[in-house]
């Protein structure tokens, strides 16, 4: 005999109610799950589960309770636990399975399995938890007929939440008949399930450990917090979708800006960008891009419309890389011509790079930049280049180019004709293979000062000619800067300086002998010194010769007395001349080098000494000096000193009277036996006829402070090179100083 239960309808009816309740929520759950990533979807995923896991839970529970036997039933707490734990599992397959981007029928059949079993279980463990005076009895069938209910509950219900997961707006009229669908079907098991199993009642108390009765207040309990319970999951969710829905909202908006600025970013910097799905030959095209190629933005781009635009003499080449890139999806970066409608034509510079999207199909994504602008400006730059190479080659000299850092970057044929070397050495050399290695350092360091700086330089240095000699240069380099004031060039001229170069160095050299001359004078003043001490002994001569001859006018003259006077004579004899050779040796010791010299250039160099000397005592100073005399041999320094001592005589001759004014006038001249002349004429004292040739005996002076050895030496020098040196009173007034010299044998 079996017990017969009957239904409390009202339960039935609110176990069917929390069951679509439930249903609604696992759909909203689900959309969640989905939406969330990382550790917030474990979160969501457990959560979810649980709630939804009570829902189902609940609902069987209600309907147990719906089931009314004529016996106490009772349940043992911890197997109830169980099937809701078993519940929370089924849920956890489910939320799982359904949250995944994509269900295939494996994986939904799968998921439906598990999830009946889960649900099966839950069932008939929860009927485990009975505790009544009767024993359970199944229809193995029945039982067989609501597992296989579960599980296509479960698939139904895995595909209603799959499909209406994302559903967005309002409470979701497709979730909430999703919901409806799900919510009657799986009371269907439950019910099948109850069907399945029947009591008869054995009159054993049951074992009442850890059951507890369920009263109504308890059932009120059950669907009360089952209630909270989905509620609150609902409105977490709903919170939770208003939070990322205004996140993505914001994600949204700045996309949209983003967009708005590279759109405008590929505006400006004339690059559109596109994308091309090489299988589907899908290509998108940035509005830059629509703008290059000219076409409206509603034309749907293709590869025939790129070819279209593509200049003819480039579309093979264009062709054919568009044609590799889409077999084997390398990269390219070409520069190609476009023609456009209007017959302009346009460069254009092309950039790809393939990458594979999620499903690992090649597609290549790239820019495309009008360089039309850039090609002019580079055009212009090459043909001023040109102009300036032009201009460069045109100037009389040598040029440099450099770069802003001093490299070296061009020069003019000059530099080539000059150094011998290629172009091609001067770049990759530079310059410190031509100068003269004395001089590079310092070259260097002016260059890098002046790089520093920013500043023009001057630099002077010796460059090796192609046939090893070195000739002196001097180079300007100046800064060629553009609009903004930023150096871009480097200009260098230089220019041929060794004559003049030369002359400094023998300017030098003349300084230097000048230096010399001084010297001699002062010799000239040593060697009357050393007259001096020759005074002295021919004085003592002079005494004793007189000494002897009163001697000798006695009637017995003392002969040893004699002897020893004129002993003594001859003893002075000897140191004087002794002194007179010491004299001699000095004047034939100063240095001599003869060498042929232009007499005209010494007069002058020693008029450009003593000229504003002479000038100070308002002498008026003139030269006459013949062309085209022949070169004598002689040592310029010494006929230097000769020539200097008789204008300093002229002077002196002039200030020693009294005029308004003076004149001197130094004149050189060919003679008529081919001797060359040089004459130092003055309006001064004057001579007396008598003294014309003692003037040139040493010591013979007319000055208080003068030595009387100027013209002696003077006729010394001149008789050692082999000519004459004498001096005339003039007619009027003033005399004349003049020298002769042998004409050298002449050069040409
Ligand atoms: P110093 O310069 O000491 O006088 P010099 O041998 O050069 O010695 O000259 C000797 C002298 O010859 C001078 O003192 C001067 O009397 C005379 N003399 C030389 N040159 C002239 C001249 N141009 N006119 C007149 N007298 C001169």
């Amino acid at each position: 005999m079996n017990l017969i239960g009957s239904y409390n309808y009202a339960l039935v009816v609110l176990s069917v109610l929390i069951a679509m309740l439930a249903s609604y929520a696992a759909l909203v759950l689900a959309g969640r799950v989905t939406a969330a990533g990382g550790w917030p979807r474990v979160v969501w995923l457990l959560g979810g589960a649980g709630a939804m896991g009570t829902g189902i839970w609940s609902m069987h529970y209600i309907g147990m309770l719906a089931f009314i036997l004529p016996v106490p039933v009772a349940y043992h707490w911890p197997t109830v636990l169980a099937s809701l734990l078993a519940a929370i599992i089924a849920s956890v397959i489910a939320l799982y399975v359904v949250s995944r981007p994509q269900m295939g029928a494996l994986r939904a059949l799968a998921g439906s399995v598990l999830m009946g079993a889960g649900i099966a279980s839950m069932h008939y463990i929860g009927m485990e938890a009975m505790r009544l005076p009767a024993m359970c009895h199944y229809n193995s069938f029945l039982v067989a007929l609501s597992v296989v209910f579960a599980v296509l509950i479960s698939l139904a219900a895995l595909w209603i939440t799959f499909h209406f997961r994302n559903e967005q707006a309002g409470i979701g009229w497709g979730k909430v008949s999703g919901a409806v669908v799900m919510g009657a079907a799986i009371p269907v098991m439950h019910y099948t399930g109850m069907a399945a199993a029947s009591f008869t009642p054995t009159g054993i108390p049951p074992d009442l450990s850890n059951a507890v009765s369920i009263s109504t207040l308890g059932t009120a309990g059950v669907v009360g917090v089952t209630l909270v319970v989905l509620a609150l999951a609902m409105l977490t969710s709903w919170v939770d979708r208003r939070f990322v829905a205004q996140a993505l909202e914001q994600k949204e908006q700045k996309l949209q800006q983003s967009e708005a600025y590279l759109s405008e970013a590929q505006r400006l910097s004339h690059t559109g960008s596109f994308g091309w799905k090489i299988s589907a030959g899908e290509i998108t095209w940035s509005e830059e891009t629509f703008r290059i190629f000219q076409y409206a933005c509603t034309t749907k781009p293709t590869v025939e419309l790129v070819l279209q635009r593509v200049h003819p003499e480039d579309a093979a080449f264009v062709k054919q890389t568009i044609e590799r890139a889409s077999h084997d999806g390398k990269d390219f970066d070409i520069e190609h011509r476009l023609l456009m409608p209007d017959g302009s034509v346009k460069y254009v510079h092309v950039v790809t790079h393939a990458v594979r999207d999620e499903s690992g199909r090649l597609e290549s994504v790239g820019a495309v930049s009008d360089v039309t602008e850039r090609k002019r400006v580079e055009e212009v730059l090459r043909e001023s280049e040109r102009n300036l190479r032009m201009l460069v080659e045109a100037i009389p000299g040598m040029v440099g180019i450099q770069s802003a850092e001093g490299q070296q970057e061009y020069t003019n044929q000059r530099v080539l004709d000059y150094t011998g070397k290629t172009m091609a050495d001067m770049a990759n050399l530079g310059w410190t293979e031509v100068f003269h290695p004395d001089d590079i350092e310092h070259v260097l360091d002016t260059w890098s000062q002046s790089i520093a700086s920013g500043q023009p330089h001057d630099a002077e240095f010796r460059l090796r000619r192609w046939d090893g000699s070195y000739r002196w240069f001097q180079s300007r380099s100046e800064p060629l800067r553009d609009s903004n004031g930023r150096i871009i060039r480097w200009y260098t001229l230089i220019y041929d300086v060794h004559d003049r170069k030369n002359a400094e160095e023998a300017l030098r050299k003349t300084q230097v002998e000048l230096a010399h001359v001084t010297r001699v004078m002062t010799m000239g003043e040593l060697v009357a010194s050393i007259a001096h001490e020759v005074n002295q002994p021919l004085g003592a001569i002079v005494t004793n010769g007189h000494a002897c001859v009163r001697l000798l006018s006695r009637e017995a003259p003392d002969l040893e007395k004699m002897r020893e006077i004129i002993e003594r004579m001859i003893g002075d004899g000897m140191r004087a001349s002794e002194v007179i050779k010491r004299i001699r040796d000095l004047l034939h010791k100063a240095p001599s080098e003869k060498a042929p010299l232009n007499i005209n250039e010494t007069i002058q160099e020693v008029i450009a000494l003593v000229g504003s000397d002479v000038l100070k005592s308002q002498v008026k100073l003139r030269a006459e000096l013949a062309a085209d005399l022949p070169p004598v041999v002689g040592d310029r320094i010494q006929l230097q000193q000769v020539i200097l001592n008789l204008i300093l005589n002229a002077r002196d001759a002039m200030s020693a009277i009294q005029a308004p004014s003076h004149d001197m006038l130094i004149k050189s001249r060919k003679s008529r036996a081919g001797e060359i002349v040089v004459a130092v004429r003055d309006s001064g004292a004057g001579l007396d006829p008598n003294d014309a040739d003692r003037i040139f005996e040493p010591f013979f002076t007319t000055k208080s402070k003068g030595m009387g050895l100027g013209l002696s030496i003077s006729r010394t020098i001149i008789e050692a090179h082999g000519g004459k040196l004498c001096a005339v009173p003039n007619e009027h007034r003033g005399a004349t100083v003049q020298f002769t010299l042998p004409a050298g044998r002449s050069e040409s």
